[in-house]
């Protein structure tokens, strides 16, 4: 097959993509918008499963190296009520099956692999045209532009390339994110450090949340979860941390002081985080040299998986595009039929996860999912 792979965006998906067709001997460019690999901090940990996205890191034939990466330790798991009390204390045994990494580690893993030029940084996709026969022409920011045989979009949620399959576009889910750090937490924030543990918190209530990780070395990584609708978070004076600090913490008046102190003693200035999500059973008719990956495909509420299912996405495509050589549609066919009920499936277990996390019953619907082992 001389067909040489057009993929936009170097994220995890658009990555293990170029990697698996390198390995079946499949040329590749990804065109990424960011202008270095170090462009933006790649900021969080992500778990990485078992039926997923360490599939996926095997075919991209870098299992050994991803070991090298996971920190110990972080599969612990606690769960508060809001006055800190501890439901749920699961130490990290070592069988969670789960392993966490840094994104950014694995994100520079995945580059590392590749052969040098691959990546195209400072590629910004500006549009992209349907030039007949499956082929397609792309362009780009600065003027220029490619065209290709073969193109996927890996571009994430605001994915330049849907378009030509689909109009849909996400929507807020009326739910957003606020995102704090302390930083040298065990000597800077011992208190609050020790109600983390070792791995992951998690404090519920209906609407709302506060989920912690301890990160690489001893930095704890905050997403604060809050119902409101955009006007809300829109009236927040970014300008102005402390006092968006100090807005939010008020929406978990009467919670324990150290989980409060996630909000308020941040290191870092808070971060709003709007979530959006595409229709759940998003589908489109075989369109000839083209098709999507991860978010671009399937952007649903963070639910654990967005990131393993773009890995999975893009070693499924590398797979069945090698599988088909010189049958550009056979391969695509055949990656979508698989992708669109494995990613309907995964964004309506998230839903039922997003409904235990914030719902009427949290959390106590959730600890006994957990204790009955029915967790989506
Ligand atoms: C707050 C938050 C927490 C999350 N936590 C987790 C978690 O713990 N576990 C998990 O599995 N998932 C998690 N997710 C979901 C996960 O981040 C995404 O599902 C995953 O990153 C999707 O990967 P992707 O490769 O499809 O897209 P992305 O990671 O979004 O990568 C897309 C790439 O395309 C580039 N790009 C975008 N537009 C253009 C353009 N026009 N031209 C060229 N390049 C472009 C971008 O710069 C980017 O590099 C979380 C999401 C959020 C918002």
């Amino acid at each position: 097959m001389t067909t040489t792979v057009t993929i936009i965006g170097a994220g995890l998906g658009g990555l293990v993509l170029a990697r698996v067709l390198h390995v079946n001997g499949i040329p590749a460019t990804v065109y990424e918008a960011e202008s270095s690999p170090t462009a933006r901090t790649q900021g969080g940990m992500l778990d990485i499963h078992e039926d997923n996205g360490q599939p996926a890191i095997e075919a991209a034939g870098l299992t050994d190296e991803f070991r090298d990466l996971v920190l110990e330790g972080r599969q612990a798991m606690r769960i508060l009520d809001r006055d800190g009390t501890v439901l749920v204390d699961e130490p990290d045994d070592g069988t969670g099956g789960r392993p966490e990494v840094q994104r950014g580690e694995l994100r520079q893993l995945l580059l590392d692999s590749l052969p040098a030029g691959t990546v195209r940084w400072g590629h910004k996709v500006s549009g992209v045209r349907a030039l007949g026969g499956g082929r397609h022409e792309v362009s780009f920011a600065d003027g220029t532009t490619a065209v290709t045989d073969l193109l996927v979009g890996a571009d994430g949620a605001w994915s330049r390339v849907r378009p030509l399959l689909s109009d849909a576009t996400p929507e807020y889910i009326g739910s957003s994110y606020v995102e704090t750090y302390l930083l040298d937490s065990d000597t800077r924030h011992p208190a609050t450090a020790k109600v983390v543990g070792g791995g992951s918190l998690m404090a519920l209530a209906p609407g709302r949340g506060i989920l912690a990780h301890r990160e690489k070395g001893d930095t704890v990584h905050t997403y604060v979860a809050l119902d409101a609708s955009r006007e809300w978070f829109a009236a927040l004076d970014l300008t102005d941390p402390g006092a968006v600090a100090t807005r939010v913490a008020q929406e978990f008046d009467g919670w324990a002081p150290d989980l409060i102190a996630l909000i308020t003693d941040s290191d870092t200035a808070p971060i709003h985080r709007p979530l959006f999500a595409l229709p759940v059973e998003l589908r489109w008719d075989r369109v000839p040299g083209v098709t999507l990956v991860g978010d671009a495909a399937h952007l649903a509420p963070p639910n654990g998986e967005g990131a393993n299912l773009a890995m999975y996405d893009g070693a499924e495509l590398g797979r069945a595009i090698a599988a088909h050589p010189g049958d550009v549609e056979a391969a695509l066919g055949e990656y979508e039929q698989a992708m669109f009920p494995r990613s309907a499936e995964a964004a309506s277990d998230g839903g039922r996860l997003h409904d235990l996390l914030f719902g009427e019953d949290t959390p106590h619907g959730l600890i006994a999912a957990f204790a009955e082992d029915r967790m989506p």
